[in-house]
């Protein structure tokens, strides 16, 4: 036992390594890189500790490249349902230790793997990353170093923020505030596209004393493998985490029909969130607390430019923002509303910024794209593709081909009807579209930004009138989470720019903030009275 009321360290964000030609990060990475190609991960279920492995008869799925499919990196290993079980049971007899612990004991561990992964672990993180999802080495370590340390070293700092918030007490009494966990299990289910959010979903609720089921997308499994192992490594105890790999409906099921499930922390599509959603109001009764839901999900990401705005800025927005990985960020550009007194420079300086993008394998530091992450992408992507061939006019771009890797050509479209599919749905990869708007009617662009799409996840103004960003900003109140002003829409940084949106992108409870911790606390109120009456009879009785 050791008493004192502790301050935490004061976070800054992680610096972002520069991978330049002849730089040490450089050199640890290509070993890395080589060490991560050659080895054939094998990933499985993890509960209470302990590896299991799926027998003959136990479902297996490849991990690939997705730059070079034949090459494996990995196998994962699906927990049946009775193993799901047995992690949520595993997990309620961990959790009252897990929760006794006082918080800076369990801050420790997460400012241990922050450390660890800013050190000795990120060349093998980052290489697991970029191989495994197809990052270039400044997409990973932004991903998969950066933000994750962030996420680790942030949280302890706003954890301690909300428990210094305390009631006040009236003379005679003391009123304290007790922040409990929840009673049960949070079930974290995560998507592919960024391993710091896969490893934040389970992480951020772990911390403040829950237990967590974590179900990671197949796609990122070796990601998440390595980043299991760094949590292990920093003193994170068996059983506080559970590992479940497995195909999602069939994981849920099990989780959602638990009486114990007592939040789920989602991050992925709008559709797997509603499923969820749903799953948990049909089984509403029989869970022993409320569960909590947070899901942050798709988007539809606008840069909308003003004739005022400059040319090589939106241009330069819309290629960053629109091809940066693929397209495949929640937050990536993918609908533009362009004046039309722009439209002939920033069209011609987007189509020629697009033919410099080189792509390939993203060992190749000269590659600026890889590829997206699998069949079920690369089709899908595709299909957006012809759709913008036979129905649009295609300005740079527009092909794909899977014979190596699932590459998809970074693709900029020009509709004619602003309420075109491609305006409307998220697409998930390197494909913008851009509407023409007459530039006396940028008050009609706004209001067609405002409602094209259901989503409202980000957004960008590009311009340099201020009563026009002023206005935009009023204009578009509801219209995105994360709203930029002369910048593109992607890059949210922890502690900088809390992350979400509202509308169909989810509940908003902003990732790597306050007010997402807040959701996984359910506060107890403390009264004590420091004379307590002895007589029942008050004064006015009398
Ligand atoms: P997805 O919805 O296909 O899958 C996400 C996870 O849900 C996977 O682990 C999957 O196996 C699981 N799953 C699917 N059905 C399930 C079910 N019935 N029960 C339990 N789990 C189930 O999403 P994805 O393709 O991995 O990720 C891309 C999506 O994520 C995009 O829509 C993107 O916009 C969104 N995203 C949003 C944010 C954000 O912060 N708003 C961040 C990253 C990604």
């Amino acid at each position: 036992m050791i008493d004192g009321i502790f301050e935490v360290p004061l976070p800054e964000n992680e610096p972002v390594l520069s991978f330049a030609p002849g730089s040490p990060e450089r050199a640890k990475l290509d070993v890395a890189l080589a060490q991560v190609a050659s080895e054939v991960v094998e990933i499985p279920t993890v509960i209470d500790g302990r590896a299991f492995f799926a027998g003959k008869d136990g479902r297996t799925t490849d991990v690939v490249m997705p730059h070079d499919h034949a090459h494996r990196l990995g196998r994962v290993h699906h927990a049946t349902p009775a193993q799901v079980q047995q992690a949520i049971d595993g997990a309620l007899r961990v959790a009252p230790a897990w929760q006794a612990l006082p918080f800076e004991e369990r801050a420790a561990i997460f400012l241990r793997a922050a450390d660890l992964l800013a050190g000795p672990w990120r060349a093998r993180i980052n290489a697991a990353c970029m191989l495994g999802h197809s990052k270039t080495c400044h997409q990973a370590e932004i991903d998969a170093a950066c933000e994750l340390i962030d996420f680790f070293r942030f949280n302890v700092a706003f954890a301690r923020q909300i428990l210094t918030v305390q009631p006040r007490s009236a003379p005679g009494q003391w009123n304290r505030t007790d922040y409990r966990p929840l009673e049960g299990f949070v079930f974290a289910v995560a998507p592919f596209n960024f391993l710091s959010i896969a490893v934040n979903l389970p992480a951020a609720p772990v911390l403040l004393g829950n237990v967590a089921l974590w179900k990671p997308s197949h796609t990122s499994a070796v990601g998440v493998w390595h980043c299991l192992e760094l949590l292990r490594a920093a003193g994170l105890p068996d059983g506080v985490i559970q590992l479940v790999p497995g195909d999602g409906p069939e994981q849920g099921a099990v989780a959602l029909a638990s009486e114990h499930l007592a939040g789920i922390h989602f991050t992925g599509s709008t559709a797997t969130f509603r499923a969820l959603y749903r799953g948990v109001g049909e089984h509403l009764d029989r869970y022993r607390t409320l569960p909590r839901l947070v899901g942050e999900t798709g988007g539809k990401d606008f840069i909308v430019a003003h004739p005022s705005a400059d040319v090589d800025e939106v241009a330069t927005a819309i290629v960053r923002g629109g091809f940066e990985y693929q397209g495949q960020k929640c937050s990536a550009a993918s609908r533009t509303y362009l004046p039309k007194s722009l439209w002939p420079a920033v069209s011609e300086r987007v189509r020629a910024m697009t033919s410099e993008l080189r792509m390939g394998d993203v060992r190749d530091y000269a590659n600026f794209v890889g590829a997206v992450i699998d069949r079920r992408a690369f089709d899908k992507i595709s299909g957006y593709q012809k759709l913008a061939r036979d129905t649009a006019k295609v300005l740079a771009g527009g092909h794909s081909d899977d014979s190596k890797g699932f590459f998809v050509e970074p693709t900029f479209v020009q509709v004619d009807d602003p309420k075109h599919r491609l305006m409307q749905e998220e697409i998930f990869g390197p494909v913008v579209s851009a509407y023409v708007y007459d530039d006396a009617r940028y008050d009609e662009a706004l209001t067609l930004v405002d409602t094209t799409s259901p989503y409202a996840l980000t957004g960008a103004v590009f311009a340099r009138d201020r009563a026009v960003v002023t206005h935009t900003m009023a204009r578009l109140r509801h219209a995105a989470g994360n709203f930029y002003v002369n910048d593109k829409p992607t890059g949210a940084v922890v502690g900088q720019q809390p992350f979400g949106g509202a509308r169909a992108s989810g509940t908003n409870d902003k990732a790597g903030s306050l007010w997402n911790l807040g959701r996984w606390l359910s506060p107890r109120s403390l009264k004590e009275n420091l004379l307590p009456p002895k007589d029942w009879r008050y004064p006015f009785l009398g």
